[in-house]
């Protein structure tokens, strides 16, 4: 007897997983949509597998609805989020979490109908119906936090498990379903009074699912993977981030005063902040400096290895340049592969050594790892000897630019040097 119902368990998580992961694998040819519909249909069945549904195992009596139906899914939403990213993992939660909402939503409106009865005694079991909602409604609360919980612990652990993707996702499936049983008995003990062996029956269940889930994927791993490396390292805050739909706030604020390419402050901020800045400073007494960085011969560069190689270099003399920023320093990129620096509390002897600084790491680093040396020519200017005003200041800096080039380039032009 409960040999069969092993293997009768067995036999619907066979199912499900070959099922699933074929519509998985073939995503790209079918879409993602058939994945996710075949994902969110099983909910409902499940609850009412989990309130009605038990049959007795070696280790105590189990929920099929819970052990295969809920722990597959779950497992199935972690799977997906690997293959491709937390953008598309979550419109599946959110679904599920808005979908389950509804139809409790709708019953809710349904069950005030005076029903008929067609045929001789059957009628619709409201106390049932209720006791349904209220798993659902709990249910899918708990499957929202556990998709949400198992993503991001999947990558937090990443670096002490790092290669080992079966332990990595045995882990993952373990803690969160663990996690799972206990919130979901806690509804279903005091719902329908299931008794405590209940719980440990459905854990260990749970737990053998996840056994039985990951042997399952580390044997299609090993025979029917074609696909690219199933190893994701991504920051699990940004993951959090996206699954909480929080990012697009941050990105929308930040893509409208960043530039796109190269992260630094766009042109745009440079006209609204830099004259504020200026006169804050000129107002404390306090020294000011602007550097005028350009890239020489970029378009050789460009011509040479490409457009794309030529913005990698300007991606890549950006973040040099922002790395060795201090607080008190802004920078923007105000032409092509022309940057400004704005340093305040500078005055010319500090910001003269910082270009120099910033012109050697940049020459440096583009010798050891870039096809050819790249280097920048700085001009320089400081407030107040140079002007109190940022048209005045751009003006001398850019004129020292230009002087630099001509000496030669990669070199910094200041009021030190001309003096
Ligand atoms: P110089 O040493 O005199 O500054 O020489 P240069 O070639 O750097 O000067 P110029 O200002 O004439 O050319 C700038 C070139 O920068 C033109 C363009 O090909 C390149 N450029 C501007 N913006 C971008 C960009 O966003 N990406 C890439 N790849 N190239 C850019
Ligand atoms: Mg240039
Ligand atoms: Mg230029």
């Amino acid at each position: 007897m409960a040999i069969s119902n092993a293997l009768l368990l067995l036999a619907q998580a066979a199912v499900y997983f070959i099922v699933m992961m074929s519509l998985l694998r073939a995503r790209q040819v079918i879409g993602i949509g058939v994945f996710m519909c075949a994902l969110g249909v099983m909910h409902f069945l499940e609850t009412y597998l989990a309130s009605v549904f038990y049959i007795e195992l070696p280790f105590g009596i189990v929920s099929p609805g819970s052990t295969v139906l809920f722990s597959g899914k779950l497992l199935m939403i972690l799977l997906l989020y690997i293959r491709e990213d937390a953008l598309i993992v979550r419109q599946p939660i959110y679904g599920l979490l808005i979908g389950n909402f509804l139809i409790v939503a709708l019953v809710m409106i349904l069950r005030n109908h005076d029903t008929i009865s067609v045929t001789d005694g059957r009628n619709p079991d409201f106390a049932f119906i209720d006791e349904m909602g209220l798993l659902m409604v709990w249910g899918t609360i708990l499957l929202f936090v556990d998709a949400i919980a198992i993503i991001v612990l999947y990558e937090r652990i990443g670096n002490w498990v790092g290669r080992h993707l079966g332990l990595r996702f045995l882990i993952c499936g373990a803690a969160v379903l663990t996690f799972d049983q206990a919130g979901f008995f806690l509804a279903l003990h005091y719902v329908s009074g299931a008794p405590w062996h209940v719980f440990v029956g459905g854990w260990a269940a749970k737990m053998v699912a996840t056994l039985v889930y990951t042997a399952l994927f580390i044997l299609y791993l090993k025979y029917f993977d074609n696909e690219s490396s199933w190893l994701t390292n991504r920051s699990f805050k940004d993951v959090f981030q996206v699954l909480t739909y929080r990012e697009r706030y941050h990105k929308l604020l930040e893509a409208s005063i960043r530039d796109h390419l190269t992260g630094t402050l766009h042109r745009s901020q440079y006209d609204q902040n830099a004259p504020k800045i200026l006169a804050k400073n000129l107002q404390e007494n306090r020294p000011l400096s602007l550097l005028v960085i350009d890239i020489d011969h970029f378009k050789q560069v460009n011509d040479r290895h490409g457009h794309q190689a030529g913005d990698e270099i300007l991606k890549m003399v950006a973040r040099l340049l922002a790395d060795n920023l201090r607080s008190d320093d802004h920078l923007y990129r105000v032409g092509g592969e022309e940057f400004v620096l704005l340093c305040e509390k500078l005055s010319v002897e500090g910001a003269t050594s910082m270009a120099e600084r910033l012109r050697k790491a940049i020459e440096r680093f583009s010798k050891i790892y870039l096809p050819e040396k790249v280097t920048v020519s700085i001009g320089l200017a400081s407030a107040p000897q140079d002007g109190d005003t940022m048209e005045a200041l751009f003006r001398q800096a850019d004129l020292r630019l230009y002087e630099a080039k001509k000496q030669g380039r990669n070199r910094v032009f200041s009021p030190v040097t001309v003096d």
